[in-house]
């Protein structure tokens, strides 16, 4: 780790002046959980580390007219949330399958958003791929087995997050603080695919923080459900999930909105599946339909073309459950 400043920020006006308007000089601290192993890694070599644990209102769930979280709630407590597991199981269900209690402990949902890929040559200190400044994808081909099939290009990261394609899912904004003022964001626009950022995930500026997560409250007939597949099941970042929200009108999907994780450097939205689901019964047939349809768009590399079956049959087995 090379030496830095540490800073504690006890209010959101302070950090205008904490932060830095250029990447790497300064950074943002919440959970750590991220951070340090980048830190350790010397990925990244800030002059200075702003910890905004003392900020007291990035604390908190509320639920009124919008359900709201603050930035940094932990995992654990929106997956032990008795509102949000009842209201949005989805976001619960993703929550309880990030990492370990330890991690779930320690980690919030800000950092969650904001958490830096898992791409390992991203995060080798040996390899300078596109994404930290150099030349060349190593993962285009090398060995890209846990890289994208949706959306990548130059660079082939997968985003890292759970809670991400939940969120998208429902709809949810994030609120922004910079030296602008605050701002809300939808996470539809949020994220940003490699082709539009080739060195960051989001549209989040050096001196801007989320402080919170704004979600809609859910229309009647809701159901909601997050399936996710990965290797270890003790504990694992996604190989591919599935976020499905569906708001229903008896049998006949009203609405329907369907996120991918772990295919994709953004959360994905599986626009034609929506298509297939919208104003249909929900029954064997259509969900076949948009089971095939979520990944009819897939472009594999040479050595992941077997996510491309596994996110249907997710899909599928997420649409046979909210049916
Ligand atoms: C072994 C392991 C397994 C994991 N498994 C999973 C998994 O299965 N699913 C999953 O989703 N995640 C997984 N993670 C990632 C983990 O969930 C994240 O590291 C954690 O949520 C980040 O939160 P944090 O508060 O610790 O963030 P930090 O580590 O403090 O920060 C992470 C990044 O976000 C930035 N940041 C933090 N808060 C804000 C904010 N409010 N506004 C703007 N930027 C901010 C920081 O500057 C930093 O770049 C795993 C991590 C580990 C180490
Ligand atoms: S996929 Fe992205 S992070 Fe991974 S090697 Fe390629 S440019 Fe680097």
């Amino acid at each position: 780790m090379v030496p830095f400043e540490y800073v504690n920020a006890s209010k959101l006006e302070d950090l205008p002046t904490l932060l830095s308007r250029k990447w790497n000089e300064s950074v943002v601290l919440a959970g750590g959980t991220d951070l340090l192993d980048m830190l350790k890694e010397r990925l990244i070599q800030p002059k200075r580390v702003v910890n905004i644990k003392n900020i007291k209102e990035l604390y908190g769930i509320q639920n009124g007219q919008n359900l709201k979280i603050g930035a940094l709630t932990t995992i654990a407590e929106i997956a032990q949330n008795e509102m949000i597991r009842k209201k949005y199981p989805v976001l619960a269900q993703a929550a309880f399958s990030i990492a370990t209690p330890q991690l779930r402990n320690m980690g919030t949902i800000g950092g969650n958003l904001c958490q830096r890929p898992r791409c390992w040559y991203f995060r080798g200190r040996e390899y300078v791929c596109l994404k930290k400044g150099g030349s060349k994808c190593y993962a285009a081909e090398g060995l890209n087995k846990y890289n994208a099939i949706f959306g990548g290009g130059p660079s082939f990261i997968v985003h890292p997050s759970d809670s991400a394609p939940a969120l998208r899912a429902l709809g949810a904004s994030v609120e922004v603080f910079g030296p602008d003022g605050t701002e809300t964001i939808p996470l539809d626009e949020f994220f940003e695919l490699p082709i539009d950022n080739l060195r960051r995930e989001n549209v989040l500026r050096p001196n801007e923080i989320i402080t919170k997560i704004v979600v809609p409250e859910p229309e009647p007939g809701t159901r909601s459900i997050y399936l996710k597949f990965r290797e270890k099941q003790s504990m694992d970042f996604a190989i591919s999930s599935v976020a499905a929200v569906l708001q229903m009108d008896g049998q006949r999907v009203k609405k329907a909105s369907i996120v991918l994780g772990g295919v994709a450097p953004i959360p994905w939205r599986a626009e034609a599946a929506q298509s297939e689901l919208e104003g249909n019964v929900l029954n064997e047939g259509v969900i076949k339909k948009a089971a095939a349809a979520a990944v009819s768009d897939a472009q594999p590399m040479k050595y992941n073309a077997y996510k491309i079956q596994l996110t249907k049959n997710l899909v599928r087995r997420a649409l046979e459950q909210l049916a």
